[in-house]
């Protein structure tokens, strides 16, 4: 099974969508990602459960 899976976010400062890969084996986790485009950084919280991710949020902070 394949627990790495990339889903697409987008910065909710420029709007663009980058591809970012979940490790599923946590359920539950948040992180911060760097914006390609506009370089500021905001935070993904995300839901999963092994193999497939449930739910992503992106907070501004
Ligand atoms: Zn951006």
């Amino acid at each position: 099974m394949e627990v790495e899976i990339p889903e697409t976010v987008q910065c909710p400062f420029c709007g663009k969508s980058c591809e970012v890969m979940f490790d599923t084996t946590a359920t539950s986790d948040s992180f911060t990602v760097d914006c390609e485009l506009c370089c500021r950084p905001f935070e993904v919280l995300v839901k999963c459960r092994p193999g497939k991710v449930l739910k992503i949020d992106v907070d501004p902070g």
